[in-house]
């Protein structure tokens, strides 16, 4: 049985610079709180929770004085900056570079509209975390559309300015676009401006998994229950091929899946650690049907 795993799968860099930041300070013994899960993978988050990080949700944050606090890659909205000063707490920001920059983008293209005449809309999910920061940038101001339903709560009588999280998939941001213009056409005079700000890394992935999900006799993904990205590139994986798994921890595996298969390909989301999609390998070459 031939098992090859996806050159591309693993951390992307905004992951692995804010998994190193954290590894650096719990080596040295120093503890550490985490904003959330440092990534949205189960494994990798009880790894580093055996070395000591303590992971909390933003209400704990008011009941900590003089500690340190790690954000994650998503990033984290003015408020919780505020929480931090407030209460003397030291923050050890890993607000991924690419996300840091859309922020800014974003508060740039608030400043500089009329709420009167203009509106921001992101597509992405509302209770995705970094969707809740971006939007925190401009006082909860956005609207957020993920489906046609959502374009319903756009105001087309508005100019609008279209953004992206990160991680959603381009197919259905051009499928939003393409809605949001053919409406914008029944209002002359709006203007409307579209910012494809979805990530390369996720993007340019997206035609190299469909190679490799129709390459196999069965495609095995990897990731997080949470990981908007995992769930984008699995659903492509399905599409390609209808012998696709998904799973999150590598029990999940079932020998017979792998009766009579001579190909297995194993991808995972830019959440995936390695070190898993390397265990999810050994543990179907471990399989006795090998
Ligand atoms: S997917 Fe892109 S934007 Fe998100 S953390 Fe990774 S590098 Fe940064």
């Amino acid at each position: 049985m031939n098992i090859e795993i996806e050159k591309s799968s693993g951390f992307c860099f905004g992951v692995s610079k804010v998994i190193q930041m954290a590894e650096e300070i719990l080596d040295k013994g120093d503890k550490l709180y985490c904003l959330g899960e440092i990534v949205h993978n189960e494994e990798e988050v009880n790894r580093l929770a055996e070395k000591g990080m303590i992971f909390i949700e933003k209400e704990d944050l008011l009941k900590l004085k003089d500690e340190t606090v790690l954000i994650r890659a998503h990033g984290e909205p003015p408020s919780t900056y505020e929480i931090c000063e407030e209460r003397n707490i030291s923050i050890i920001d890993g607000t991924c570079p690419i996300v840091n920059a859309l922020q800014k983008q974003i508060r740039n293209s608030y400043k500089n509209s009329d709420t009167q005449n203009d509106q921001i809309v992101i597509y992405g999910k509302t209770s995705h975390p970094e969707v809740k920061a971006l939007n925190g940038q401009i006082n909860n101001s956005a609207v957020i559309i993920r489906n046609s339903e959502d374009i319903k709560k756009i105001n087309p009588e508005k100019n609008l300015t279209l953004f992206s999280q990160t991680t959603m998939d381009s197919e259905g941001f051009t499928e939003m676009e393409n809605q949001i213009r053919g409406n914008a056409k029944e209002h002359p005079g709006v203007k409307v401006e579209v910012k494809n700000t979805i990530c390369k890394h996720i993007s340019h992935r997206q035609p190299g998994i469909v190679d490799f999900a129709q390459s196999y006799d069965i495609l095995i993904f990897v990731a997080g229950r949470n990981s908007s990205n995992g769930k984008i590139l699995f659903d492509i994986c399905k599409k390609e091929n209808d012998n696709s798994k998904f799973i999150s921890e590598v029990d999940q595996l079932k020998e017979e899946w792998f009766d009579s298969v001579a190909n297995v390909g194993i991808a995972g989301a830019t959440s995936t650690p390695a070190w898993v999609l390397k265990l999810v390998k050994e543990r179907i070459e471990s399989f006795k049907i090998i």
